[in-house]
């Protein structure tokens, strides 16, 4: 039996620990500050609630998972999910409006169809086709293996060039993918939405960056009944019932190394705490800024992934029912000085004080910086609230008030402001997280700053790569 810290209460951190701990190690969580989740927290004032991380839920899998070889309730028996249908409504600057199915690509192809003109059904479905061949290309070293020694072929766009006469002609961004391939502003916007969702910039992010509308509209999304908070509830609880302890109020100040080695942490106050292992879910830019470079090999490149985006969002409690019409998540695309936002209705009554009332969250991602920097997120939220009332009929008229959470409460529940995106291909390499092994030899990666990158599917995922490293050691060559 070893002992393990783990650094932080994220949802990557818990994942690793309730594995290690059925595993038969001794594990102990330090959180600094005072409940788990992280950025998957909640937002409470006279009887709404709110989720103030994601919404929703992708790839439910990877926690079918961990329910699964953690013990003996399956997830389905400790949260309430459910598919969300339609997926999502989208209102474009023009004013078009379409809702796309749940996990249904005929359903897509023709709601497309319907709403935009013939062709674009077909032209949005032919480049899920491509998509999916990248996905393809990448699924397994990108998701479900540790991240390569050589991360080289990773570094390649994986998305297909298009034939142009007798020339392929390789298609370097996700902006380009939507002017090229997608010949409808629309739909352009409906791609690139997806990419800053994520926090991704679409003039700058690899075509690759095409798998997350694929693995959305493939594998569908999902809400957890009581708000995503309730995931995180279930995952402490998870891994109280296997006895792994929590120490909250408690930051870890520093990794302790001796002949090359980590052998503990050093707390906030000055204690020191002796481990065989540490797994970090803290933000990885403090290690590295503080020390990886110098454990490393010399090369003082970060090999972090940062999206330099996070996230302002609204809670908007409202009075009035929701009406019966209402979906759950609208994009607003952009339009003049509005920016696209997220809006999300789930008909929850856990959620409002009664049916006469309504909580409704707007989401939108921000850069951290330079252009974030001093922002009047105040005068920002009015416009994000404008664009939302396109999801919310009467919306200014039912507002009761609204609470603002700005990139600065993202560091509050994190440690960083910034919030880091999936792992990405392509882009040469530059989007690919932090390994899980680190260069010190015994601290060890997990959570949305490493492979497979951020994301609470992907962060997930990251426990389980954690896990079966320092379990199997060498041999481990990732989930299946
Ligand atoms: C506003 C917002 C919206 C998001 N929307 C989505 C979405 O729609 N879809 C999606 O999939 N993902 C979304 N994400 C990202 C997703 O929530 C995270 O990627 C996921 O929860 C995984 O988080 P993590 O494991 O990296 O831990 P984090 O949530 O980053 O938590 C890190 C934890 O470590 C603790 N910690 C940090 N430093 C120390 C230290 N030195 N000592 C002790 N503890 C420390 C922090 O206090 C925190 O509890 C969103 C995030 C935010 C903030």
């Amino acid at each position: 039996m070893a002992r393990i810290v783990v650094i932080g209460a994220g949802l990557g951190a818990m994942a690793a620990a309730a594995r290690l701990a059925v595993a038969g190690h001794r594990v102990t969580v330090y959180e600094r500050t005072a409940t788990y989740g992280g950025a998957v927290g909640r937002f409470a004032r006279e009887g709404f609630a709110f989720d103030t991380g994601p919404g929703l839920l992708h790839l439910p899998a990877v926690y079918r998972d961990l329910f699964v070889k953690t013990g003996k309730e399956p997830l389905e028996e400790c949260v309430a999910l459910s598919q969300v249908d339609p997926a999502s409504r989208h209102v474009f600057a023009d004013g078009t409006r379409v809702d796309l199915p749940n996990a249904s690509r005929a359903g897509t192809v023709s709601a497309l169809d319907a709403a935009l003109g013939a062709g674009a059904g077909a032209r949005w479905g032919d480049f899920l086709v491509r998509a999916r061949e990248a996905w393809d290309r990448t699924r397994r070293p990108l998701l479900e293996e540790p991240q390569p020694a050589d991360p080289a072929p990773l570094a390649r766009e994986p998305y297909p060039a298009l034939k142009a006469g007798l020339l392929r002609r390789p298609t370097t961004t996700l902006a380009q993918v939507g002017a090229r391939e997608l010949a409808d502003p629309r739909l352009a916007a409906l791609l690139d939405a997806y990419a800053w969702s994520y926090g991704f910039d679409p003039a700058t992010a690899p075509a690759a960056a095409a798998v997350l509308p694929y693995m959305e509209q493939t594998f569908g999304s999902w809400y957890v009944g009581g708000g995503l908070r309730a995931l995180a509830d279930a995952v402490h609880e998870r891994c109280r019932k296997r006895r792994v302890e929590f120490v909250f109020d408690t930051a870890v100040e520093d990794v302790l190394e001796k002949d090359g080695r980590a052998v503990g942490v050093r707390l906030a106050g000055g204690e020191t705490v002796e481990a065989d292992h540490v797994v970090s879910g803290a933000p990885v830019p403090a290690l590295y800024d503080e020390h990886v470079v110098e454990w490393g090999d010399g090369d003082d490149r970060p090999h972090y992934q940062t999206t330099r985006t996070s996230r302002v969002t609204v809670c908007l409690a409202l009075r009035g029912p929701r009406e019966s019409a209402a979906v759950h998540r609208t994009l607003v695309h952009a339009a003049g000085e509005r920016p696209t936002v997220t809006v999300l209705r789930p008909d929850d009554p856990a959620l409002r004080p009664d049916a006469e009332h309504e909580s409704v969250t707007v989401t939108a991602t921000v850069r951290t910086s330079p252009e974030g920097a001093g922002q009047d997120w105040e005068a920002f939220a009015d416009r994000m609230v404008e664009a939302a009332a396109e999801a919310v009929p009467g919306l200014r008229e039912r507002l009761l008030w609204r609470h603002v959470r700005t990139p600065e409460d993202v560091r509050r529940d994190t440690g960083s402001a910034e919030v880091p995106g999936p792992a990405l291909a392509g882009a040469r390499g530059l989007l690919l997280p932090a390994a899980n092994r680190s260069p010190l030899p015994g601290l060890w990666f997990a959570g949305g700053w490493s492979h497979p990158g951020g994301g609470l599917a992907h962060a997930g995922m990251s426990g389980a790569l954690v896990a079966g490293l320092i379990v199997e050691g060498a041999d481990f060559r990732g989930s299946q």
